[in-house]
């Protein structure tokens, strides 16, 4: 039984490649790799109307929009 493994970016079939290769190149590689640093969650918040008026204040005086201003918070929490 042959099993034909694929590279888990471009579904390029992976011929000759160690056992634990999950990728056909080495671009697909740090592509793959470029995905596991960032992992997008999305999260709906219920939040006060004053609460949001003030972090969208916040979020503005910052430069950034109000979610993205969330995930620095959620980011230095950490
Ligand atoms: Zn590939």
């Amino acid at each position: 039984m042959t099993i034909t493994r694929t590279c888990c970016i471009c579904n390029a079939p992976l011929h000759n490649k160690r056992l634990d290769a999950k990728t056909c190149s080495s671009s697909c590689r740090s592509k793959l790799f470029r995905l596991n640093q960032t992992k997008f969650v999305l999260i709906k918040f219920r939040i006060p109307s004053e609460v949001y008026t003030d972090l969208s204040i916040k979020a503005l005086f910052s430069g950034n929009s109000i979610s993205d201003y969330l995930a620095q918070l959620v980011v230095k929490q950490q």
